[in-house]
This record gives C-alpha cells, sequence and structure tokens, in this order.
C-alpha cells in the first residue's frame, strides 16, 4: 500500500461500456489517479472473449443482473426480461459485439430537441477518436483508436443466403451500416 492509496483525483462506479472509457481517458495521461469501482468480477469467463458467447451469458447470474422490467401496461402488463452485465466491461461484456452507431439524423434530432453540444457534427470527431476500423480512415470512420471494429471475417453460405433473398424482395445491399446511409440488407 502507497502512502496515498486512499486519495483519487476522480472515482468512476461502474466499470462498463462508459465508465470504462471515462476511466480510460482520465488515466492515460498518467496525472491523474482515478478509481473503478464495479460491482462484478473480472472478465475471465471465456464466453465473454468468444464471438456470439453472449449466448451463453444471456442468462448467467454471475455476470448478468438479470434484471425483469416493471410490468408493462402496452403489452398487456407483462414483465420482460432485462440482460445487463455485472462484470468488467459491463454489458460490453455480454453483449452481441456488433458496431452500429445511430444515424445523423437521431444525433440531429437530439441537437433540435435542446440537447446542444450532441449533434452529429459534435459527435463524428468523438466516434472516429474512438474507433481502430481495420477498413482505413474515411470521413465516416477513424483509426488508431482503442476501439477495433473489424469486417465479420466469414460470409456463411446461410448467412450469404439470407443478405441474397433479402436483396431479392428488392433490398438494397449496404457494405457499412455506419456509411453515409444506414438503409440496406449486409453482413
Ligand atoms: C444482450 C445484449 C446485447 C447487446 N448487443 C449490442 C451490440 O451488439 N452492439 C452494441 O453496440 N450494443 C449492444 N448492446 C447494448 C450495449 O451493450 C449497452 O448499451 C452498453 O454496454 C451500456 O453501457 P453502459 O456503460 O451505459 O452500462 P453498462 O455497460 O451496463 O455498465 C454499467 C456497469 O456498472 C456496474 N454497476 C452497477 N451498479 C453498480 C454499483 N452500485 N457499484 C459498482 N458498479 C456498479 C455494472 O455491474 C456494470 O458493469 C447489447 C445489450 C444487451 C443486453
Amino acid at each position: 500500500m502507497t502512502e496515498d492509496a486512499d486519495n483519487y483525483d476522480y472515482i468512476v462506479t461502474g466499470a462498463g461500456s462508459a465508465g470504462c472509457a471515462v476511466a480510460g481517458r482520465l488515466s492515460e495521461s498518467g496525472r491523474f489517479r482515478v478509481l473503478l469501482l464495479e460491482a462484478g468480477p473480472r472478465d475471465t469467463n471465456p464466453w465473454i472473449h468468444i464471438p456470439l458467447g453472449y449466448t451463453k451469458n444471456y442468462t448467467n447470474p454471475k455476470v448478468n443482473w438479470m434484471f425483469e422490467s416493471e410490468p408493462e401496461p402496452n403489452l398487456n402488463n407483462r414483465t420482460l426480461y432485462q440482460p445487463r452485465g455485472k462484470v468488467l466491461g459491463g454489458t460490453s461484456s455480454i453483449n452481441g459485439t456488433v458496431y452500429m452507431r445511430g444515424t445523423a439524423a437521431d444525433y440531429d434530432d437530439w441537437r433540435q430537441r435542446g440537447c446542444e453540444g450532441w449533434g452529429w457534427d459534435n459527435v463524428l470527431p468523438f466516434f472516429k477518436k474512438a474507433q481502430n476500423q481495420e477498413r482505413g480512415a474515411s470521413e465516416l470512420h477513424g483509426t488508431g483508436g482503442p476501439l477495433h471494429v473489424t469486417n465479420v471475417p466469414h460470409e456463411w453460405p446461410l448467412a450469404k443466403a439470407c443478405v441474397e433473398a433479402a436483396m431479392q424482395t428488392g433490398i438494397p445491399y449496404n457494405p457499412d451500416f455506419n456509411g453515409p446511409k444506414q438503409e440496406g440488407t449486409g453482413f
């Protein structure tokens, strides 16, 4: 234990997607002592690190709060299961690892409703700064950030057939759901 073990410049509660990003950014300069508190355990469960392993952790109480919603009046008062990560990495440790942002119009709508600083022009530089897009940098993508964004490595025949079937109904192919348009079908 060091002399100032109990002194921190910042205390971040919850080591989920947001908490880890905040604690990481605050501590990267080395100037601040940051304490990151997490209710769950370390992220050693192997299914956290295997793509689509989230189906295993979807109902695993060791890494999941497993909330249940209040009765929903619009669903005939049914309650809905609400998985949420209780582990280092939070819900990003038990999620589907799909990287898909909102559309520009979504963020501009926030700004128009009074959320200054959250329009598309405001948030895009931060999306790019966070990203390490394997396709390279572009107007809408960044490289060199901590968040690796990769193509789906295999186009399985069944997935290909689904995409082709969608195209046959007239839905356009979209090679990038974070590109200029989100509409379409793709991998
Ligand atoms: C099944 C599922 C699949 C998903 N798939 C995707 C996907 O493919 N792509 C995508 O972009 N998004 C996906 N999401 C959504 C995304 O994962 C979440 O929106 C995001 O992780 C939420 O981040 P957060 O920082 O707000 O909260 P969380 O990541 O949930 O972090 C909150 C953290 O706080 C901790 N905590 C809570 N209370 C306390 C306390 N009192 N003291 C200490 N720690 C505490 C929790 O344990 C948790 O670690 C998915 C979500 C789910 C449930």
